[in-house]
């Protein structure tokens, strides 16, 4: 058994925190003192991010992405979630779903987006179908020619600067088709709602649209009617694989800052890090850590080999459960290591404190991963998890 990172993951690690370092770093003050980050930053990072060959990374190299295996895109994700501000999101990655595109859809959508000329959002929730997305209540009705969209979608993250969403829609209103779209955000009838404000300063919005009488083609149908949730289950892995990396990402830079900050401070005439309190938390936090860094680096590898759909569907709630939980309680005591500095928001530690907040809520409440867990060992028994 080798646990050793091969040269070409430990060069792929190396670049992607060197580009962490020196192409979002410089933006983080600009997104938390401006609410997000300006279109020329934008652009500044989307042209970095084709030079640096890291657009698309979960796509296929066939359609103009990078053709990573999941065990690279969490090698990237890791060294991402050290920035905050979520400007990491300005690195696209194009979503899973469009891999079952028409050849037709992928030249009109997927491979510009993986490019880098277009973007897209992905709209499920609603005011009343959170957790429960059958509770939808858009709908698709056919008309001559296409499709007659009507509903509102809410948390459109990325809906202030795609050009176009992928709105999840009961056909004829009945849950048991349900069914995604791809709509241009200029048709008639798409209306911004409005642009909430969260606790996070994200590099981008998460706007609310209404969708009024929105008519499409028949070719904007993503998959076949029916197919909306099978597509978003096998998103679900890939996208909590993702929060997983970034939670331990941003974990490691708040243990780095803390540790840091730990050894310079000094008070009662020593360094705060000879206080066995200060020195525990560092302890707890290197554990937590290297445990949820070694769940999140076995199961990339595992998915890599398997393709059990509902076991890494399983086993990937496990882990973004653990993940997001961790990273909230060691940013915690990194903003209680650096005391009053920790409550600064020009500290990476309290921008990292409140950016992580977020991982256990969305792709899936905390409390929904539990759900499918505990779903999964009523069913298989405890092995799945403990087993190996
Ligand atoms: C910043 C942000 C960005 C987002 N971006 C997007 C996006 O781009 N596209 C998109 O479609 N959605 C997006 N979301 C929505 C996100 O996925 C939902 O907020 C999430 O799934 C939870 O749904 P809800 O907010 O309606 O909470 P609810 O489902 O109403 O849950 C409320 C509480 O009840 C609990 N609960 C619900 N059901 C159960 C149960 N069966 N057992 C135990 N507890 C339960 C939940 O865990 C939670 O604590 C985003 C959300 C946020 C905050």
């Amino acid at each position: 058994m080798d646990f050793n990172l091969s040269k070409e993951h430990l060069e792929l690690q190396a670049k992607a925190k060197e580009f962490t370092e020196t192409v979002l770093f410089p933006h983080e003050m600009e997104c938390e003192e401006n609410d997000g980050i300006s279109r020329e930053t934008h652009q500044k990072i989307i042209d970095a991010t084709l030079a640096w060959g890291f657009n698309a990374p979960n796509h296929s190299k066939e359609d103009g992405g990078q053709g990573f295996s999941i065990f690279e895109q969490t090698i990237l994700n890791e060294q991402l979630g050290k920035a905050t501000g979520a400007i990491w999101d300005a690195l696209w990655y194009p979503s899973y779903p469009m891999r079952f595109a028409t050849q037709a859809q992928k030249e009109e959508y997927l491979i510009p987006t993986c490019q880098g000329k277009r973007r897209d959002a992905y709209a499920i929730t609603e005011a009343d179908a959170g957790s429960d997305p059958t509770q939808c209540m858009t709908r698709a009705d056919k008309v001559e020619g296409g499709w007659k969209i009507n509903g509102e979608k809410w948390f459109v993250t990325i809906g202030d600067i795609a050009d176009y969403i992928l709105v999840h829609a009961h056909v004829d209103g009945d849950s048991t088709k349900p069914t995604v779209f791809f709509v241009e955000k200029n048709l008639p009838g798409v209306e911004l709602k409005r642009t909430p404000l969260y606790t996070h300063h994200f590099a981008f919005k998460h706007p609310e649209y209404i969708f009024n009488d929105v008519i499409v083609g028949e070719d904007k149908v993503l998959g076949e009617i029916g197919q909306g949730y099978d597509m978003t289950k096998d998103w679900f892995v890939e996208a909590r694989l993702g929060i997983a990396a970034r939670c331990v990402g941003g974990a490691i830079r708040a243990a780095e800052e803390a540790n840091k900050f730990a050894a310079e401070r000094i008070q009662f005439g020593q360094p705060i890090n000879n206080f066995q309190a200060i020195e525990f938390m560092l302890a707890d936090m290197g554990v937590e850590i290297m445990a949820a860094k070694s769940m999140l680096y076995r199961l990339s590898w595992e998915i890599d080999q398997t393709g059990d759909r509902k076991l890494n569907h399983a086993k990937a709630a496990a882990l973004k459960l653990y993940c997001s939980e961790m990273v909230g309680r060691v940013c915690d005591k990194a903003v209680q290591i650096l005391g009053g500095r920790g409550y600064m928001r020009e500290q990476a530690v309290e921008r990292l404190w409140r950016d992580t907040r977020v991982d256990r809520i969305w792709e899936g409440t905390s409390e929904i991963q539990r759900v499918i867990i505990s779903g999964q060992i009523k069913k298989r028994g405890l092995d799945i998890y403990t087993g190996w």
